[in-house]
Order: structure tokens, then C-alpha cells, then sequence
């Protein structure tokens, strides 16, 4: 899809949210809200039950939400099982009448069990009474609430949009759809092949909401986990998919930096699509957590801000293709403004010194990628992957402060820029474990004579 195009429908549907909102005269101005639209509960194999997970993100200030769990869409239908697992009871009379996804107690922890401790926990918030138990002779079975449930009771217009949608999950090809009330199931045949499954998951996705009466978000998740499964020419040649997980919880999978980071991954692919008049690809910044007081893995380490005059998935979605929003671990922007020239942001003051990166692709780089060998890791086998010429998502130009600009040359393909804290002897902050940017903010990439639409 051209950009124009793209744009063309962006803007219909922020026109069509504005209509069902309010009218033009009360509208207000645009603001930054906060949100995660990837993140996973009980109803797969997160840690946490979905009340506590929503929650404790409602408590953080977040605005807008996604419980995306794997496979499968938080509705009223009475089942028993769910990705990977199966907890089908032999004797289903205890459940007569009953509705949702009912998940039997585990003796310990281990992937993806559900433990004593996590109802107690949801009851040490909610009440005694607010967990749904069944004792049987096969177990203990706890329901879990739907998204109809969970909305009623942390769902508040205009402070805390919370979406439905599932995260796709085709062997190491996962995506998210965002606003959905329907599910889809895709194959996995083909020997996993990573292009395969992309283009069965996007198509499906693009044939199951054709005729849906609500705006709609596809993402395609974590570039390089498990181990670097997705390439950047899996998205060059996937123009029409607009919106890949930039953060991940940071790293989302081990790293080969002298292939691809997931920040070079952005550059490759939107200096194709800049020199292709496309669509740029935008970047989603979630942390994809599995439970909210887990100490082994951090959540709440990334999300996403989107500008936008009203908190309705339309609006925001509209502001998320347009390139109205930004990715971040730590530093907030009160200002970021592209003319079609000149790319400007200003962080919202803060501890420490900051110092501000802007990045691009000059006109006559080489888009040929080189085999890169990676050895055999995370129980997959040694292969080649792509590795990009160092000319792509180069540094243009270095600020020291919150605020800087940068004007695009005749040479740029694109701009776009990182703002981040500095530590010790001036050095960035980094998380130990991958080398990346623990406490950064990151913008969309602007392409010349593509202003940025704010409204
Ligand atoms: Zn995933
Ligand atoms: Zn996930």
C-alpha cells in the first residue's frame, strides 16, 4: 500500500472516531496518553489472573490497554484449554451453567501453571469472594474473568481505554491484534518458515476483520526472538504491514549486534521503504510482561505514547500510522514536531544528563544484505541470517541537552531520533544483560516532505 493511501485510511478512521465522540467545535486538544498493548495473564501463560494484571496497570497511570494473551480472546465460552495446555476435567457436571475458561490449581510453578499463591493474591485485592473457585475430584478450577468483565469493572471513558485482542502465536511468528472480538486460528505447517507464517497470520488477519465495524491494529512482535527468527527482508517485502515492536521489555531475545539490532532492524527496512515510496514501518514499544511481581522478569520496562485528541482505539490507531507517538523505557517527550523538514523534540526534564541521537540512511546506501552466520542457541539450530551494510541507520548529528533539531539534507532518506540518560563518565545507560538503552525514548522515522499530522 502507498502511503498516501495508507494515510488516506488512517485518516478516515480517526474522522470517523472524532464523529462518534464528539463534535468538532468541543474537541479537544491533542495529548499524550500512555499505553501497553502487549502483555499476557492467566488466560495463557502469564502469572498473574487478569484482574490483578489489569490492575496494576490501571494503578501505574497506564491509559490504554491490551491484555493480549496467546491464542486466544478473553470471551464468555466455557472451555477448559488453551495454548499449550489442556485441563479438560473427565467429569464436567460441576460446570453445568457455567461460563469462561476455567484453569485447574498446580502443585508448583513451572510453564504456564496457575498456583495457590495467584488466587491469594487476587483476593488480597479484590476480596474473598472475588475469585471464582470449583473444587472437583480432578482439582481445583478457577474461572477467569472475560474482557466484558474486566472492562466493567477497570474501564473508565476518556482515562482508561482497555482493548480487546490476542497475540497470535505461529512457532517463533507472533503478532497482535489489537480491538478484535473475534479470533483466528493459523497452521503451522510449512516447516515453520518464518515468511509463511507472517504472510498466513497478516492475510488471515486482513480476510477474518475485512467487514469489522471497529478500527483494528495488526503488530508484528519481538524482531529477534527466539533467536533472530524474523529478517528485515520479512517486512521489506510486506510493504502494507505498518507497526513492529521497537521495545520489546528491552531486549525480547539474545542479540548479534553485527547483524541487526532491533533499532537497525527499523533502519534497513525504512530505508527500503523511504527510497520505495512506502509506508515507513513504526515501532510499538510494550513489555510483553508474563506477570506482574515476577522478579525474573521485569515488567513495566517499556511502553508506547501516542498523541491523540480523544482515547478511542480509531484515534489512537490513527496516531500510531501517522507516526504521532514514540517508544519508551524512561524518558518522557513534551514536545516532538516534524514540518516535512525538520525533526524537533524536547524531553520532559528529568535526573541526570541527557544527550539526543538523530539517525538516518543517505540516498546511496547499499540495501544488499550479507549472510551473517549465528551459531546454534536457545535450541535452534546454527544458521545464516542478514546482515546490512553499516551505512544504514547511520548517527547524523549528536545534541548534549533534552532539546535538539535536526534538518534533513538533499542526501537523507529519513530521520528519526533517540533521546537517552547519561550515567557515569558521561556514558549511556545501559541494561547489563543486552548493552541496550535502559533509559531512553524513541521516536518514529520522518521521511522529506511527509509532515507530521497532529490532531
Ligand atoms: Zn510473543
Ligand atoms: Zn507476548
Amino acid at each position: 500500500m502507498q502511503r498516501r493511501d495508507f494515510l488516506k485510511t488512517s485518516m478516515a478512521l480517526a474522522a470517523a472516531a472524532a464523529m462518534r465522540g464528539v463534535t468538532a467545535q468541543e474537541k479537544p486538544s491533542p495529548r499524550w496518553y500512555k499505553g501497553n498493548i502487549h502483555c499476557h495473564s492467566q488466560w495463557s501463560d502469564g502469572k498473574d489472573l487478569p484482574e490483578v494484571t489489569v490492575n496494576e496497570y490501571k494503578k501505574k497511570g497506564y491509559q490504554f490497554f491490551c491484555l493480549s494473551d496467546h491464542n486466544i480472546l478473553q470471551t464468555d465460552r466455557l472451555r477448559f484449554n488453551g495454548f499449550a495446555m489442556d485441563f479438560t476435567p473427565k467429569d464436567l457436571t460441576p460446570f453445568e451453567g457455567k461460563t469462561s475458561f476455567w484453569k485447574r490449581v498446580a502443585p508448583s510453578w513451572g510453564w504456564p501453571n496457575l498456583l495457590e499463591e495467584d488466587i491469594k493474591r487476587a483476593q488480597d485485592f479484590f476480596g474473598a469472594d472475588s475469585v471464582d473457585i470449583i473444587d472437583t475430584a480432578e482439582g481445583r478450577y478457577v474461572r477467569m474473568k472475560t474482557f466484558d468483565e474486566l472492562n466493567a469493572q477497570f474501564g473508565e471513558p476518556g482515562k482508561f481505554l482497555m482493548m480487546p485482542g490476542f497475540e497470535m502465536t505461529a512457532h517463533f511468528v507472533h503478532t497482535n491484534c489489537v480491538n478484535v472480538r473475534e479470533d483466528y486460528f493459523v497452521e503451522i505447517d510449512d516447516d515453520g518458515q518464518t515468511d509463511a507464517l507472517l504472510k498466513k497470520s497478516a492475510d488471515t488477519a486482513k480476510q477474518t476483520y475485512a467487514d469489522y465495524d471497529q478500527p483494528w491494529l495488526f503488530t508484528v512482535n519481538h524482531p529477534q526472538w527466539q533467536y533472530y527468527n524474523i529478517q528485515p527482508s520479512s517486512l521489506i517485502s510486506r510493504p502494507d504491514l505498518i507497526q513492529m515492536e521497537l521495545l520489546n521489555n528491552g531486549t525480547g531475545g539474545p542479540l548479534c549486534p553485527d547483524a541487526w539490532t532491533p533499532e537497525s532492524f527499523f533502519d534497513v527496512v525504512n530505508a527500503w521503504r523511504a527510497s520505495h515510496d512506502q509506508h515507513l514501518l513504526m515501532g510499538t514499544g510494550t513489555d510483553d510482561s508474563h506477570g506482574c511481581f515476577r522478579t525474573d522478569y521485569l515488567p513495566f520496562k517499556a511502553w508506547q505514547h501516542v498523541r491523540c485528541s480523544e482515547l478511542t482505539p480509531g484515534a489512537i490507531f490513527a496516531a500510531m500510522n501517522r507516526g504521532d507517538s514514540y517508544c519508551s523505557n524512561g524518558i518522557e517527550l513534551e514536545d516532538l514536531a516534524f514540518d516535512g523538514r525538520t525533526l524537533q523534540l524536547r524531553a520532559v526534564e528529568g535526573e541526570g544528563k541527557y544527550r539526543i541521537d538523530f539517525i538516518g540512511t543517505k540516498k546511496d546506501y547499499d540495501p544488499t544484505p550479507k549472510a551473517y552466520d549465528v551459531a546454534a542457541s536457545q535450541g535452534l539450530r546454527a544458521r545464516q541470517i542478514e546482515s546490512y551494510s553499516p551505512q544504514i541507520g547511520k548517527v547524523l548529528a549528536t545534541v548534549e541537552g533534552r532539546e535538539a533539531s535536526y534538518t534533513l539534507q538533499a542526501d537523507d532518506l529519513y530521520v528519526r531520533a533517540r533521546v537517552y540518560r547519561l550515567g557515569e563518565n558521561n556514558d549511556p545507560v545501559v541494561r547489563p544483560e543486552s548493552g541496550l538503552l535502559d533509559f531512553a525514548a524513541w521516536t518514529q522515522s520522518y521521511a522529506p516532505g511527509q509532515p507530521l499530522e497532529t490532531f
